[in-house]
């Protein structure tokens, strides 16, 4: 994106990643940051700039979490090997996850990243089903392996998406002012078409898989029950749910613990991630029993890394973190305090779109200037902006004309009063029309 107004140490940095890197891992921001440590919410370049972390779900607990540390710190110090011997770290770990689950999700399978929850999801659903077709949104992100970027449609069409997948919008639906049991029977139209077509083809339907708060399709919390009644209808076809919680589980949308609980959803697979470990690399598939047995006498499952006792002891840190401070709580009154900030700073701005938000997983519309269309330059100037004032999000929507503000759970109403007060700069700017 060019180099201009960029430190030498930092124009050096970027040389060195394209010569080991590459250029397939895009950096954030026209300004790059260089992190050296974090704090809470709070991350620091290497002159000691304080930038405020709207943006970081993987730091639930806060950046450099203390009790996390010492928790991998003290079982580092004991042993870390894999997950073929009898160890308690992983059994305790197990117990206190599946605790949090409703009751018939009372299997566990730890994976390393959400990518391989998702993968080996998608082949327990087809073990189980006896069916090979998926069906995901218009816009879905589901991860990086051979199977899961090929149902995940965000990444475009250059590589063809899996010929057994078929793909529903949601985003207009679930954006507008349509009444939410007139969302819940389109919707149900839109799947049930969906459900035809692998039929047809041949396929039938092993899952829906499914991002709990639609992240990628532009953060979509709307009409609740609308997934529930998805579940019923996969289960008529013969096919499963699977609730990808990797962006929506550990307490993010304020309303419970996890995602597909805001639906009342029936959801026989549940694959968990990002927030974990903490930034310790560690992921889970939760699952029916019936499942995990069919799965198993097909095949095996053995994941070198997963479950390892250092990753467990971070994760049961972080539940810890979680319960003890509250961040359930937390995270619906500090986004609820986010959301009705930004509605009153920008009351009356024509770019101003809609605000939807569960807990701490805002999206908010940006419009062109008589707001009239979706405006993702619009969007993309104003992500830059607060980064040239020390603040950290991004943007999400196929378009990406939604602002995405996703922040650690320890997020608090003096770090939303940051957010908000260059909210307000950038509005007398301009930027908001
Ligand atoms: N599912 C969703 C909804 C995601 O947002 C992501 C990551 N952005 C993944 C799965 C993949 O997780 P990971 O990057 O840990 O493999």
């Amino acid at each position: 994106k060019g180099t201009a107004g960029l430190s030498p140490d930092t124009v050096a940095l970027i040389e060195r990643r394209k010569r080991t890197l590459g250029t397939l891992g895009p950096l954030f921001y026209n300004r790059p940051i260089h992190v050296v440590r974090g704090s809470g919410a709070h991350l620091f370049d290497a002159d000691g700039v304080d930038y405020l972390d709207c943006y970081n779900n993987v730091a639930c607990v806060g950046h450099a979490n203390a009790h996390v540390r010492e928790a991998v710190a003290d079982q580092l110090a004991k042993q870390d090997t894999h997950s073929r011997y009898l160890q308690d770290e992983v059994l305790d770990y197990a117990e206190r996850l599946l605790a949090l689950f409703p009751e018939g999700l009372d299997r566990v399978s730890f994976t390393n990243s959400g990518s391989e929850s998702n993968d080996l999801a998608l082949r327990m659903a087809r073990v189980y089903s006896g069916h090979q077709g998926v069906v995901v949104t218009a816009n879905a992100y589901h991860g990086i392996t051979a199977l899961v970027s090929s149902v995940s449609p965000s990444f475009g069409t250059a590589i063809p998406l899996a010929p057994f997948l078929a793909t529903v919008e949601v985003h207009d639906v679930l954006t507008g002012d349509m009444p939410a049991d007139r969302v819940r029977a389109v919707l149900r139209e839109r799947f049930v078409a969906a459900f035809r077509k692998l039929h047809d083809a041949g396929y039938g339907v092993s899952a829906v898989l499914l991002d709990q708060i639609f992240s990628s399709d532009g953060v979509l919390p709307g009409a609740q029950g609308w997934v529930a009644d998805v579940a019923d209808m996969a289960h008529r076809a013969g096919g499963l749910l699977i609730a990808d919680e990797v962006q929506s589980g550990f307490a993010r949308t304020g309303d419970a613990f996890w995602g597909f609980q805001r639906h009342h959803a029936d959801a026989d697979l549940v694959t968990i991630g990002k927030p974990m470990g903490n930034g310790i690399p560690t992921g889970a598939v939760v699952y029916k029993a019936a499942i995990g047995d069919a799965f198993a006498a097909c095949t095996r499952y053995f994941n070198t890394f997963g479950g390892n006792p250092v990753s467990m002891r971070a994760a049961e840190a972080v539940l810890d973190e979680i319960e003890s401070r509250g961040l359930l709580k937390q995270a619906k009154t500090v986004g609820d305090y986010i959301c009705d900030g930004f509605a009153s700073l920008l009351a009356g701005r024509p770019k101003l779109g809609q605000i939807r938000h569960a807990g701490m997983f805002i999206g908010i519309d940006i419009r062109s200037d008589d707001g009239s269309r979706p405006d993702p330059a619009g969007t993309q100037a104003i992500v830059d902006a607060l980064r040239d004032r020390d603040i950290l999000i991004s943007a999400s929507g196929a378009d990406g004309s939604a602002l995405k503000v996703r922040p650690p759970l320890v997020f608090t109403t003096a770090d939303a009063d940051r957010l908000l007060a260059a909210i307000g700069e950038l509005r007398d700017l301009g930027y908001f029309g």
